[in-house]
């Protein structure tokens, strides 16, 4: 006998001596402890079979709700077939039953314990402090605004000789949200024109006049009201760290300060993220991207005027570090306010959801109190193995070796020539890394566990690389355009002042 029905025998009450017998009811009789102990492992079967089942079928119904129906499809192929053994094995009766849902258990208690035992990370901490600062006139974003002929790109290209090859094969393309591009859609790239026009506007409120009047409160208090302000505005996370020298850039890159010497003397510095969001992140490199990416700059950059501006007139310096006016590298500042690590595709990695944010800051002499920046090793444990997002990349642009030492630190560097080339090519900033990207799974339930897990074990971070291949592929594709992005332009012509005018 197995299953449920061996913990009690039930005997009719003719089978007891009469003097004892009770007529027409029955007595139950406890049985053996073996027999007890096969019942109890046979509940216990039952109980993780229909756990199993009901946290894939979740897993499932999560996973369409995402738009993944290759995870989809595996969660619900593991939820017909995963809790069976479980389940049949306890109900149905069969020579050695028992023993086969025992050794069932004792292999799943193994497999859960090794999964879940606290092995830490391998990686080393090594001091990743900068050594060197970034001028910002060899960023792509400021070298795409030299002007052919003109004294400032001549002089530029004369320092930096070895830029003028690359710089070249980036001017031939058609360029960033230019029409001839492969991904030109006029509709996706007028909405991004769009945020990246209103984040130029923003520009005026970066700085300004700090009123006369000095308001002070306790830096704790203060910096608690400084993150739940920007929270409410729409950060998804805020940190604070002590202004470093090596946050800064040496020489501005961009805008009529062209050339000269970052002055910035603030105390500290407020990073702020946004969420982009996944279901646009999942269609890149096509329109939608780039759609998000603009939209979340201007976010981030209101964010960020607003906390500046509500600095300065409580009496503090403060100026905000938006999309194409900044002072500081904003993913070194975010990862000292305790916001995330730095991973191989050279962007900041945040527990919650991985690089799918933007970033931006506001450095300030208001006193605040810093964040404790907590070196997440699991990050750089995953990104050594994962590699994903450099077989990926489209433009070969991310390295898929190990760490090397620049600048003093050891650290992945991207091409980044390589990634403008294509983003050049394209005309959308591509983000194809960003979507592959095992962290920037939703933060629901399901990816927190396994997020939870990846902190936790070293194993369970070598499976979870794996299963993110099976559940959602090695290379997985970019999702079909949602429908309400499927418009086709219609025959164009040019309108005339007359037209303009009515
Ligand atoms: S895709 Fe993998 S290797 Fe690349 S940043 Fe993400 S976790 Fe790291
Ligand atoms: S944005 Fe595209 S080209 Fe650039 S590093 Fe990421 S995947 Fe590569």
């Amino acid at each position: 006998m197995n299953g449920l029905s061996e913990i009690w025998s039930v005997s009719a009450a003719s089978a007891v001596p009469e003097a004892y017998s009770i007529p027409h009811r029955a007595v139950i009789v406890p049985l053996s402890e073996g027999t007890l102990l096969a019942g109890t492992i046979s509940s216990i079967s039952v109980a993780i079979g229909i756990v199993l089942l009901l946290l894939l079928v979740y897993g499932a119904i999560q996973s369409h709700r995402e738009g993944e129906s290759r995870a989809a499809t595996v969660f619900w192929l593991l939820a017909v077939s995963l809790p069976l053994p479980y389940i049949l094995g306890a109900l149905l009766e069969f020579d050695n039953a028992t023993a086969f849902s025992t050794i069932l258990l004792v292999l799943s208690v193994v497999a859960v314990a090794v999964l879940a035992w606290p092995l830490r990370s391998s990686a080393k901490l090594v001091d990743d402090t900068p050594t060197s600062r970034i001028d910002e006139r060899d960023i792509m974003f400021a070298r795409k605004l030299l002007e052919v002929g003109t004294e400032r790109f001549e002089q530029y290209y004369r320092e930096n000789p070895q830029n003028l090859e690359p710089d070249d094969r980036f001017r031939a393309e058609p360029g960033l949200l230019k029409k001839g591009s492969s991904s030109y859609s006029p509709f996706s790239f007028s909405a991004a024109n769009a945020s990246f026009a209103a984040v130029r506007r923003l520009h005026e409120l970066i700085d300004g006049a700090v009123a006369s009047e000095q308001i002070a409160a306790e830096p704790r208090a203060m910096t608690a009201f400084v993150k739940k302000w920007a929270q409410k505005l729409g950060a998804r996370a805020v940190g604070v760290t002590h202004l470093q020298d090596y946050h800064k850039y040496t020489t501005v890159g961009r805008g009529d300060d062209y050339g000269s010497q970052v002055q910035l003397d603030h105390s500290f510095a407020i990073a702020v993220t946004v969420e982009m969001d996944k279901n646009m992140i999942d269609r890149a490199p096509f329109g939608p991207v780039v759609m998000e990416s603009a939209q979340q700059y201007l976010v981030s950059g209101t964010i960020a005027v607003q906390l500046a501006e509500c600095i300065r007139a409580l009496g503090y310096a403060a100026r905000a570090h938006i999309d194409g006016n900044y002072r500081v590298v904003c993913p070194l500042v975010a990862r000292d306010a305790g916001l995330g690590e730095i991973g191989r595709m050279g962007l900041l990695m945040t527990p919650d959801l991985g690089p799918r944010v933007r970033i931006a800051v506001v450095t300030t002499d208001l006193p605040l109190v810093a964040d404790e920046r907590y070196p997440e090793r699991s990050m750089i444990d995953f990104c050594v193995e994962c590699k994903k997002c450099a077989e990926a990349c489209p433009g070969d642009a991310i390295p898929s070796g190990d760490r090397e030492t620049i600048d003093g630190v050891k650290r992945w560097q991207i091409d980044q020539e390589e990634c403008y080339i294509l983003w050049s090519k394209i005309g959308t900033d591509c983000g194809r890394c960003v979507k592959v990207c095992p962290y920037s799974h939703p933060d629901n339930l399901l990816h927190s566990l396994v997020r939870r897990g990846v902190r936790n074990s070293a194993l369970f971070r070598k499976l979870a690389i794996k299963l993110d291949d099976v559940f959602y592929g090695r290379i997985p594709p970019p999702l079909d355009l949602p429908q309400w992005m499927k418009l086709e332009p219609k025959d164009q012509h040019m309108v005339d002042d007359t037209e303009k005018a009515v």
